[in-house]
């Protein structure tokens, strides 16, 4: 019987059975070691068995697993001041994961205007490209019709435009119009950052229809593009946000945060959530941003992510029969393949290097943020090889 037999089929796996991880590593159970910029999806934050982190969860494993939020949860109080210091946020809401969060965003957004006598206004424009999650209102948000076939009638309310299209958003407008959804940087789309002109554009447009920005920073947060948040960037604030994968740097933990306004309709019995804001959870969160909110860590992502982009970007001027195009910002980069994305992904692979695939033939790079120069370079050594092979392969195979 196959390994994965007992499991649902929903996912295409690779034969790789990793039995521990340190740092930006990984360690199969036969004991061969690959370099992990894949980091569980931007999820390892910190990378595998960080100390401070095995530390926080431990302890808190011989104190308390589980409170019901019918009581109130020091750590929950904890994390959201910690929240509330750093972001725009004076509210937060806990989930298990990133849909979770984007669903209190969406009910959020819903509620505000519902509880300001608009229930009509449920309308929330999305981007052609997106992700948001595999619920059944997430999927429609994020609009792939490969997720959505077969799940029976789709959510309502979810109005797509082009990413990056100013005049689109203009016109799909209308009164019915809530909120507007993005991420600062497409994941799964294909590591697509919208650019600051339009964040700055999507946030006048908000303020001038009472709109409320919704942003999904479930992947491009918690450092990821060298800010702690991906607004920071563009120097615009959201109404709300989703947070979750790097916050909890591999322990299930996302967040919804508002402004007080926002989230002014999730009165007492809106919302609810058994896991939600976990004990344990806390105790991580609170950990990883102790990590990433000392003194000199975004710096040192930023100094990384440079060299990381500029060794891709040589690559790419040396590949350029491998290589189309490097895309991204900070820890979060993606090269485009000239052929198929699979065949470049497959020869990191056999250079023992993990990316993650990703839409319009891209190669998603997510590596730990606490990654080395010296790691960065070996990363790039690998690349280079990777490339090689391809170019060896295109070589051999007849036109
Ligand atoms: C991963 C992801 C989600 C969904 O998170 P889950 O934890 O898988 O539910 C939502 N939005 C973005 C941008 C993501 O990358």
């Amino acid at each position: 019987m196959a390994a994965a037999a007992p499991l649902y089929n929903t996912y295409n796996r690779t034969p790789l059975r990793f039995s521990h991880g340190e740092g930006v590593w990984l360690t199969t159970e036969s004991g061969e070691r690959y370099l992990d910029f894949a980091a569980g999806v931007a999820v390892n934050s910190l990378g595998h068995a960080h100390p401070h982190l095995v530390k926080a969860l431990t302890d808190q494993a011989g104190k308390v697993w589980h409170l019901s939020n019918l009581y109130e949860v020091p750590g929950q109080e904890a994390l959201g001041e910690r929240l509330m210091r750093v972001t725009f946020a004076d509210k937060v809401f806990f989930t298990n994961s990133g849909a979770e969060a984007l669903e209190c965003a969406i009910k959020t957004a819903r509620r505000y205007h519902f509880a300001k006598g608009h229930p009509e206004r449920f309308h929330i424009i999305t981007f052609e490209g997106a992700f948001h999650g595999r619920t059944t209102a997430t999927i429609a948000a994020g609009g792939n019709e490969k997720y959505i076939e077969g799940f029976g009638p789709k959510a309502p309310g979810f109005d797509p435009v082009p990413f990056g299209d100013l005049e689109a958003v203009k016109a799909a407008i209308t009164p019915a119009t809530g909120a507007i959804l993005i991420e600062p940087v497409q994941g799964e789309g294909g590591i697509r950052p919208a650019s600051i002109e339009f964040l700055k554009g999507l946030r006048a447009l908000c303020d001038e229809h009472g709109l409320l920005l919704v942003l999904d920073e479930v992947q491009c947060g918690v450092g990821r593009t060298g800010k702690l948040f991906a607004y920071e960037w563009a120097g615009i604030t959201p109404d709300i946000m989703a947070v979750a994968k790097g916050i909890g740097g591999g322990f299930p933990l996302g967040a919804c945060l508002a402004t007080e306004e926002a989230a002014s309709g999730m009165v007492a019995g809106t919302h609810g959530s058994t896991y939600g804001g976990n004990p344990l959870a806390m105790a991580v969160g609170l950990a990883v941003l102790d990590v990433v909110l000392a003194d000199g860590f975004l710096d040192h992502v930023r100094d990384m992510a440079l060299l990381f982009a500029q060794g891709l970007a040589s690559l790419a001027d040396r590949f350029p029969d491998v290589i189309a195009e490097i895309r991204g910002q900070g820890l979060m980069l993606g090269i485009k393949a000239k052929g198929p994305s699979a065949d470049l992904l497959v020869a990191m692979r056999n250079e023992h290097l993990l990316g993650v695939p990703a839409g319009e033939n891209v190669i998603r790079l997510l590596p730990p943020l606490t990654i080395t120069a010296e790691e960065v370079r070996e990363g790039l050594a690998r690349i280079e090889k990777a490339a090689l092979a391809v170019r060896a392969n295109a070589e051999t195979k007849p036109a």
